[in-house]
């Protein structure tokens, strides 16, 4: 199993005891205001119905934005799964702002507590402390609200990802003014509010389905599940099970048939030459356990 070591103490704005007590203690009123706001707002689809342009704008950011941060908040900045130009680098950190998960540094540095901790006292948000608290309760916890710089000094050496972190939240009102430009009222319910809010529940499911339902190839010690409908959902990420036993792969499905179109888009833009050096998992992974249509055979 590739599990992290220990972390190091924590330093920079945290308390030590942060995020270790119970959920539900000290909300962030104002994020909880906007959050269930944006998610009213989608209702404003009754006035303004859908439309094409709408329409693509919702599919469109919504594909677009998944992939932001699967492939760059998720197995790029938090696990550093493959290599890339400082340029694309901030592209990633983009699209991961514009999906409204804060910025690159807090994400990344949440999500390697994450596995430093996983469904163990420490974790930010495990399903043990109940499931719409890792569904999103934890977001909004004041004790979430800091990014542990001790966590993420690989990505603090680049100041322009320290200045997007500050800034994440003009990239998403630059996206909704944007989708406003483009269709009007409707833009901007459709194109942003709705695809905004099926983009967070589609992240969120990972917190909170994928260490519930499905399938355990590996002993991780943690609750992770192999989901096929979640890797469907999430662009691979729903092959959970596996990340958290070897985190560094760039590929989540880690056989053939588990479906990954995150590892497809990586693997193509690998292909013209803007990322390079997908970690795929090591050869003793493949040797620990019977993949799954071999066992259903010799059951
Ligand atoms: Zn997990
Ligand atoms: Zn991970």
């Amino acid at each position: 199993m590739d599990r992290r070591p220990d972390p190091a103490p924590e330093t920079g704005r945290v308390a030590p005891t942060a995020r270790v007590a119970g959920p539900w203690q000290r909300q962030e009123w104002l994020s909880v205001g906007i959050y269930w706001a944006i998610h009213a707002a989608c209702l404003l689809v009754f006035v303004t119905g859908f439309g094409w342009l709408s329409l693509a704008l919702c599919l469109g950011l919504f594909w677009l934005r998944l992939f932001g941060i699967t492939a760059g908040y998720h197995r790029y900045f938090s696990h550093r799964a493959f290599k890339t130009s400082r340029v694309f680098q901030f592209v990633l950190a983009l699209l991961g702002c514009a999906a409204t998960q804060k910025g690159p540094l807090w994400w990344a540095s949440h999500h390697r507590r994450h596995h430093a901790f996983s469904d163990q006292p420490g974790d930010t948000h495990s399903p043990r402390e109940g499931f719409w608290w890792a569904h999103q309760g934890w977001i909004f916890d004041a004790r979430a609200h800091a990014t542990e710089v001790a966590r993420i000094p690989d990505l603090l050496v680049h100041p322009e990802l320290v200045w997007l972190d500050r800034w994440h939240v003009v990239v998403p009102l630059a996206l909704a003014a944007g989708c406003f430009a483009l269709d009007g009222l409707r833009g901007l319910v459709v194109g942003f509010c709705l695809s905004t809010t099926l983009l967070w529940h589609a992240t969120y499911t990972i917190n909170s389905l994928a260490h519930r339902f499905g399938s355990q190839r590996y002993a991780t010690g943690d609750d992770s599940r192999n989901n096929l409908w979640l890797a469907l959902l999430t662009l691979g990420e729903g092959w959970h099970n596996n990340h958290h036993h070897y985190m560094a792969s760039a590929r989540q499905g880690f056989y053939w048939w588990e479906i990954d179109i995150a590892y497809y888009g990586l693997r193509a833009l690998a292909a013209l030459g803007i990322v390079r050096e997908l970690r795929e998992p090591p050869a003793r992974v493949y040797q620990q356990t019977v993949p799954a249509p071999e066992a259903r055979r010799a059951a």
